[in-house]
């Protein structure tokens, strides 16, 4: 079986504020520590000269060119709140002359919440070039695109479901607050999890940090990072406090893996 090498990369590490907040004046807006500075909830996956985008976050842009990413050639979408779609018209700029609209994979209510919310980009009556070039592809269970297999990850978030993906041996699940038992078997032999973990307080639709590390320390991986922090998470002083193998995550932190490939290229990508 090929191999390649898997890199995520952490675009975004903040809550739907971002950090520091609008307006505010605690210590860790004003902190000069880089890593108290979180941009709104995003990955990048990048293996084989593909890049996949997780969310297109309020801050894509600005991630965007901070991490000199010059084409996007999928999005996974977690969900529809606003803070990991907003960025959507950014995708504007990934769109090649002549090249095919990029593909958007999502559940089927963050698909109808795409169209409704940004209908300018889907009613097709605009000019060419004044709007992203997309495409809407319903999440149907694991998917292969470029030869490496995805697999969706059912969460819960209060009352609403979102997805999680695991490529290999790396699962990132942002905005949950709980795991069903059917999702947690597809989590096991991780080498890196990434996992909502807010705040210490608790909070009706996200794991909080004492929450997220006692899931954390049950599926097992062997590198935990906690995301969708808040302004109450200041890194230096917290990230120590965490289990050894449990950290907080910031933008633009990034891990390798050796990934196996898919043999034949039987991509869902409608390429
Ligand atoms: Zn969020
Ligand atoms: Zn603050
Ligand atoms: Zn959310």
């Amino acid at each position: 079986m090929p191999s390649t090498t898997l890199t995520i990369v952490v675009l975004g590490s903040g809550t739907s504020t971002g950090i520091p907040v609008v307006g505010c004046r605690c210590a860790v807006c004003r902190s000069r520590d880089t890593r108290n500075k979180r941009t709104r909830c995003s990955a990048l996956l990048t293996y084989a000269g593909h890049n996949l985008l997780i969310d297109t976050s309020t801050d894509l842009r600005q991630q965007a060119l901070r991490e000199d990413i010059r084409h996007i050639d999928a999005v996974l979408y977690t969900h529809y709140h606003a803070d990991h779609v907003h960025g959507i018209d950014d995708l504007r700029g990934f769109n090649r002359p002549g090249a095919e609209p990029i593909p958007l994979y999502a559940d089927p209510a963050t698909l109808a919440s795409l169209r409704r919310n940004f209908s300018y980009i889907f009613d097709h009556d605009q000019p060419p070039g004044h709007v992203p070039r997309l495409s809407l592809h319903p999440l149907e269970g694991p998917l292969t695109l470029f030869d490496l297999e995805i697999i969706p990850i059912p969460l819960h978030h209060g009352t609403q479901m979102t997805t999680g993906y695991r490529c290999g041996p790396v699962a990132y699940l942002t905005d949950c607050n709980g795991i069903p038992d059917e999702s947690l078997l597809l989590l096991e032999n991780l080498e890196l999890l990434i996992l909502d973990g807010l705040r210490f307080r608790s909070h009706p639709t996200h794991f909080n940090i004492p929450e997220a590390v006692a899931i954390a320390q049950s599926i097992g991986a062997k590198q935990t990072l906690l995301t969708h922090l808040s302004h109450d998470v200041d890194h230096p002083c917290h990230d120590a406090e965490l289990p050894e193998d449990i950290n907080l995550a910031y933008d633009s932190q990034r891990f390798s893996f050796t990934v196996s490939l898919k043999t034949s290229s039987e991509s869902n990508h409608e390429n």
